[in-house]
């Protein structure tokens, strides 16, 4: 059988991607999705309940993504714009309908993310009723430092993530703290769409959010599993 190419009119994009710890390979990203209000005191400090709630989701361009080391112009259209430190769990077998119990073999590793928010467009959005898309989905808006491989590191669900501005610490808390675990987030998610491999979902971020100036060195760690520093331009 004859396999037909595809031409196009123009070059496709490049395939966007992240390392991988200790592996030459580059791990291929195909959809970003983020969980909203995922700890409680964060879940507090935005003004809602954490109680009683369910999952829920948005999500970021795929081409978003900021390595580490990467430099992140500072935004239009905000005077806002907030950092978010994030596990961003990495997804390495596709599936749909995943139970609790056998979502960690779908997740094939985990890296320090940071959920970069045009907060002010965001509190407008929820005002409005209108989508998170422009608050939450902008050029840059999510970098995401080398994948730790599952393999490697094990599957972590207690650990000190931190975030800090030019050495200052804006976010100190465990991930144990998350309303959802990892493995019901991936549960959760693929309930509502099916999973591929390159499937990244940042986890949520607890309290301390604060706004990023141009000129700011934002790093986000967890630990045992890596960070990521990126610069405000
Ligand atoms: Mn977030």
């Amino acid at each position: 059988m004859r396999v037909m190419t595809p031409s196009y009119l123009f070059a496709p994009a490049p395939q966007p991607s992240v390392a991988v710890q200790g592996r030459a390979e580059r791990l291929p990203v195909r959809r970003i999705y983020c969980v909203g209000r995922n700890y409680a005191e964060h879940a507090r400090e935005m003004g809602g309940d954490p109680r009683n709630i369910t999952p829920y989701f948005f999500d970021k361009p795929a081409d978003a993504l900021v390595a580490d080391g990467g430099i992140v112009p500072y935004p239009s259209l905000t005077a806002e714009l907030h950092h978010e430190a994030e596990l961003v769990l990495a997804i390495g077998a596709g599936g749909r309908d995943i139970a609790v119990e056998n979502a960690r073999d779908f997740i094939i590793g985990y890296a320090a993310g940071i959920d970069l928010t045009r907060r002010d467009v965001q509190a407008a959005a929820k005002q409005a009723g209108k989508p998170w898309t422009m608050a939450k989905g902008f050029d840059y808006s999510a970098p995401v430092g080398a994948v730790a491989l599952a393999a490697a590191i094990g599957h972590p669900r207690k650990a000190r993530m931190t975030l800090t501005v030019n050495g200052e610490t804006r976010q100190d808390a465990d991930i144990a703290d998350m309303v959802w675990s990892p493995d019901e987030i991936v549960a959760a998610l693929s309930r509502e769409i099916v999973l591929a491999p390159g499937d990244l979902i940042f986890t949520g971020t607890p309290a301390g959010v604060g706004a990023l100036v141009p000129d700011d060195i934002v790093t986000a760690g967890v630990d045992g599993v890596g960070t990521i520093t990126v610069s405000i331009a």
